[in-house]
């Protein structure tokens, strides 16, 4: 019998926190648009000596707004660590990062597996560190941009919980999602704000032991982390399936050549000799200020996602999907609010044609130039039968790409539905007149038919004849001709 296997993934997750200056100094942390490299700078984040680090309150509370979310419990004593090592992005020859005692620990999120099932991943702990700087290699040699050094930087460890690059990927997708709600992260991750270290390790099917893993640093997209991990157990179940022993190591990504390369052996946390930082003292958290942020919180995803199903009536995947970014769930909302047609028509826009013109157009919706009180004009003109659903796709696609009044660009293009049952009459009479054959065959008793002539109606009214008024008037002239 052949034996089957069960991946086993923990994920570490980097996302620096979105504050004015740095960690432990008062540069600029918005190193992305420094003038030029080496200008945001200073003593202490370039590790001169006798220079002595101050904590940056707003990074404390973002960490605090972070753990909160990912249900962790906040410690109110709180310690540095000097996590020791060398290398030419790290100036002080240390990184300054939280070790025994994080900011929180043991949290959950709860996510869907690959078969939808739901998966509650244990958060082992977040906790606070700093950026390093940026090496830029050259043929013969590398510089060094230390803007980016002591940007602060949170770490999201998960326990072993996920058996399915699916669920890993939901995991990290619903992280993204949540720092974004909280606004300490934009989730660009080809900035490099936030990255995602993979542990992997596979073990034969129903087993629970906990196997030799590697990590894959470094990971800096969603298709990376999926192609990666996938490589990884891959590469994994052969070693296993050739009698080999996994190597517990640090790997690469190499996204080119779509391998995990080795990098140096796993480091154990005494090879980092983390000591207390003397520079810091311990930080006292008290509960009226943890609650104070408690209070901060916006309404979350999942939350959201729960609001809908049951104010608007969606179905689940509808609601996950317009609570998939808050900026989308609060343009639905705003459209919602503004419009008298039923949130679920509102849904079928904004996941229909909306999407795909965001989609295909790269427009981020913060672009947009359609106001949800224009989107919702536009919709209820649908809905009153004030226009067809297809010239409202005209209009729709005309104003988000010049902006626009719907019903200027309705009334520009000639587009609106006529119920005038003497202007259709006219046309129906016309149809019957110039086709006696498919008339003879609808008297024979083909109804299919209707459908043909209908066609025929709404070419010759240039789809502004109401479907419904002009079907009752054709059917009514068909049957008049019956002797
Ligand atoms: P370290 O602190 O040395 O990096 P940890 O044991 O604390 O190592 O775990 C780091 C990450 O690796 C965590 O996300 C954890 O869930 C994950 N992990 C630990 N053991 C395994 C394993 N056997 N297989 C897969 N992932 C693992
Ligand atoms: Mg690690
Ligand atoms: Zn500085």
């Amino acid at each position: 019998m052949k034996l089957t296997y069960e991946p086993v993934i923990g994920l570490e997750i980097h996302a620096e926190l979105q504050t004015n200056s740095k960690m432990f100094c008062a540069c600029s942390a918005d190193y992305s648009n420094a003038p030029e490299p080496n200008t945001f700078i200073c003593p202490v984040c370039t590790g001169l000596p006798g220079a002595l680090p101050v904590l940056n309150k707003k990074a404390i509370e973002q960490a605090t707004l972070v753990g909160l979310s990912l249900n962790c419990s906040i410690n109110e004593f709180n310690t540095f660590a000097r996590k020791n090592y060398f290398y030419p992005d790290l100036p002080k020859g240390y990184q300054i990062s939280q070790y025994e005692l994080p900011i929180a620990s043991k949290g959950y999120l709860d996510v869907l597996d690959d078969t939808e099932n739901p998966l509650r991943v244990v958060v082992r702990r977040v906790h606070i560190e700093e950026d390093t700087a940026k090496l830029a290699h050259e043929k013969n040699y590398a510089l060094v941009d230390f803007n980016r050094a002591g940007v602060p930087l949170l770490e999201i460890v998960s326990e072993p919980d996920m058996r399915t690059v699916e669920a890993a990927l939901s995991y990290a997708t619903k992280i993204r999602a949540i720092l974004r709600y909280l606004g300490v992260n934009s989730g660009d991750m080809e900035k490099g704000v936030l990255r995602f270290e993979a542990n992997i390790s596979v073990r034969p099917s129903g087993s629970s032991e906990l196997r030799k893993r590697t990590e894959i640093k470094n990971l800096n997209s969603f298709r990376a982390l999926t192609r990666a991990s996938a490589y990884e157990i891959d590469r994994q179940i052969k070693v296993y399936e050739s009698d080999g022993e996994v190597v517990q190591e640090t790997l690469g990504w190499d996204e080119a050549r779509g391998v995990t390369v080795s990098q140096r052996g796993k480091e154990d946390a005494h090879d980092y000799r983390y000591f207390p930082e003397p520079d810091l003292p311990p930080l006292q958290l008290d509960r009226t200020w943890i609650d104070s942020i408690k209070d901060q919180l916006p309404e979350l995803p999942d939350a959201k996602t729960q609001r809908f199903i049951k104010q608007y009536e969606l179905k689940r995947q509808e609601a996950i999907l317009l609570t998939s970014e808050k900026s989308l769930a609060d343009y639905f909302e705003g459209v919602v609010f503004k419009s008298n047609s039923p949130a679920k028509t509102i849904h079928s826009w904004i996941a229909g044609e909306f999407m795909r013109y965001m989609n295909d157009s790269g427009v981020a919706l913060e672009d947009i130039k359609l106001s949800a009180e224009q989107f919702a004009q536009l919709i209820d003109m649908v809905t009153d039968k004030t226009i067809s659903s297809n010239s409202a796709k005209v209009v729709l696609n005309e104003m988000l790409k010049s902006g626009g009044d719907p019903q200027e660009i309705v009334k520009a293009k000639n587009l609106a539905q006529v119920s005038d049952t003497g202007f259709i009459q006219e046309a129906i009479e016309k149809i019957l007149s110039d086709n006696p054959k498919e008339v003879e065959q609808f008297l024979a008793g083909k109804e299919t038919i209707v459908q043909w002539l209908m066609g025929q109606v709404a070419r010759a009214t240039k789809g502004k004849a109401d479907p419904n008024v002009a079907k009752e008037l054709l059917v009514k002239a068909l049957e008049a001709r019956r002797k």
